[in-house]
């Protein structure tokens, strides 16, 4: 048989994400920046990812060191004369070595924010001139280390203007003349758009800033730019992929997107399970595995709620169903629909614990419902890694209503955990939660297996409805709840099989000509680049 490995050509894959787990992170992206480039690895590809050194990142701690050709590089940005350094460090696993590149500018990135500003609560206003430093800088390292990249696959609005960049200023650069561009959407509402001034200083031809370009609304949009000039574009699940491209979902970008679609690849994301294993997770009260489960052995689980009440400060009583979420607290999520049905849950005798950081309002919102049902709801504000794993062993059911879910990485965290997600049939949500449906339905085969508990409708009464049904079956089919944990404890949501989607995307637009996308005229670069060896 034909291994993964030996499917591909290895290739020079340089990475771009502004999160990486666990040097920085605010969402899912850290997560997947930290599995998918081990996951190519194994496939034999050389990988190499880069982020900025934000202020909280601890040299000693992640054990960065300088790198001496990395050092003093120079760029004029708005008008400034800025310096900066890329240093390095590695994730390693016994199987893969992952060189993690950090690009060291004290006025840019010394922050406590990645984005936004964590005392005002705004975006940074120089993140345009931010994530250009760094795009830059990403270009400039790679000629630096006389590493030709065959791929840039870069991440989000911060890492759209890598591909206009090179099908603008670097166009003509012999260096970057066989690399193609990968432009993978997490979220298509952070959309990285900035006044029209500041496209003066990006250095891109007229051209780009039009309607076919980065234009958006008058403005420049960094996610746009990546949308427009990268040779293929992936977002992180088939459901969203396709919903993207109408106006409900697409924040505007419908358009352009379609236009695109013979480009655009949805491939779901995986989770790294030497993170996210119940059998190995020094965060939980008792380890357990899916044999535990199959020999009827419940109790590690028990444990685990247990502790979890302990800490949420809400008492255990066993056969009293623990609703978890561990999210944002934004309006993606769903948090008015838990709202709107928190009498229903309360009445149902559930307890629900919520671990996020986020809106005032939802802030405001939960202090107060907190305070008047002390006993049923435990609250935690703001980041914590640990937590987060004691929620998804420790819950009965996971719950995640969202308004859209581009892939959604928790509901799989959840299953993997034996954890029983309710949630809404959107994006990769719907492409991951098998409904329990019916005795009927459950003998159809793609229904065989199912998994957890769904509803359609963005509706209070859709959401308790099949809330409502999993609090049934949790009380009154312990068989059925069972398999349901069993079979998702059982399905395989490692990224190997995400990698080779990605892979066989690599191949198929390094097979393309360059002429694939219409070529723009090139401007001379007016950045003053005054490194040595480039
Ligand atoms: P998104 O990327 O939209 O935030 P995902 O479900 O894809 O949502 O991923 C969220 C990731 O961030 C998960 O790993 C989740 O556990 C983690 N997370 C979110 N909020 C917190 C928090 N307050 N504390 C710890 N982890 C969090």
């Amino acid at each position: 048989m034909t291994s993964p490995r030996s499917l591909f050509t290895p290739r020079n894959v340089l990475f771009l994400s502004t999160e990486v787990y666990p040097f920085a992170k605010t969402g899912g992206l850290a997560d997947v920046s930290a599995a998918l480039p081990q996951a190519l690895c194994k496939l034999g590809h050389d990988v190499r990812v880069m982020m900025p050194q934000y202020g909280f990142i601890g040299e000693k701690k992640q054990k960065i060191y300088i790198v001496n050709r990395l050092q003093g590089i120079e760029f004029e940005i708005a008008g400034k004369y800025i310096v900066s350094n890329i240093k390095s460090s590695a994730i390693l696993t016994n199987k893969t070595r992952i060189q993690i590149y950090f690009l060291e500018n004290e006025e840019y990135f010394h922050r406590l924010g990645l984005y936004v500003d964590p005392v005002t609560g705004e975006d940074y206003p120089d993140n345009d001139e931010r994530f250009l430093l760094y795009s830059l800088a990403a270009l400039e390292m790679c000629k630096r280390l006389l590493w030709k990249p065959d791929i840039i696959h870069c991440n989000d609005w911060q890492g759209g203007l890598i591909p206009a960049l090179l099908k603008g200023p670097f166009k003509d650069d012999p260096f970057f003349k066989d690399t193609k561009v990968v432009f993978t959407i997490h979220n298509l509402a952070y959309q990285g758009n900035f006044p029209a001034e500041t496209f003066a200083k990006l250095g891109l031809p007229p051209e780009f800033f039009t309607p076919e370009g980065m234009e958006f609304d008058g403005k420049v949009s960094y996610l746009k730019a990546g949308i427009a000039y990268a040779d293929a574009i992936t977002t992180v699940s088939q459901t969203y992929a396709e919903e993207i491209r109408t106006p409900e979902f697409g924040f505007g970008m419908e358009d352009m997107l379609t236009k695109r679609k013979l480009d655009l690849h949805g491939i779901l994301n995986g989770i790294d399970i030497l993170v996210w294993d119940p059998e190995n997770d020094i965060n939980i009260a008792r380890p357990y595995n899916t044999d535990d489960f199959e020999e009827g052995d419940f109790s590690a689980k028990e444990a685990c709620k247990q502790d979890l009440c302990f800490d949420m400060g809400i008492p255990y009583t066993e056969g009293r169903p623990v609703l978890g979420m561990i999210a944002r607290l934004i309006d993606q999520k769903g948090f008015d629909l838990v709202a709107a049905i928190l009498d229903k849950i309360l009445e149902a005798d559930a307890q629900l614990v919520i671990l996020g950081e986020g809106d005032k309002k939802y802030l405001e919102l939960f202090t107060r419902l907190q305070a008047i049902h002390p006993e049923q709801i435990g609250i935690y504000f703001g980041f914590h890694d640990n937590f987060a794993h004691k929620i998804e062993a420790g819950s009965d059911m996971y719950l995640m209503p969202s308004a859209y879910e581009p892939c959604g990485l928790n509901q799989m965290y959840s299953m993997h955990y034996g954890t029983i997600p309710v949630v809404r049939k959107t994006g990769g949500l719907a492409d991951t939660v098998i409904d329990a449906g019916t005795a009927k339905d459950r003998q159809r085969p793609e229904h065989s297996h199912p998994t957890g508990f769904t509803f359609e409708e963005y509706d209070p009464r859709a959401f308790w409805k099949a809330l409502s049904r999993a609090l049934r079956i949790y009380r009154e089919d312990k068989p059925l709840w069972r398999q349901l944990q069993i079979n998702g404890m059982k399905k395989d949501f490692s990224w190997d099989r995400s990698a080779i989607e990605y892979g066989q995307v690599y191949e198929k637009i390094l097979k393309q000509p360059k002429s694939h996308l219409k070529q723009q005229p090139g401007t001379t670069i007016p950045l003053s680049s005054l490194q040595e060896g480039s």
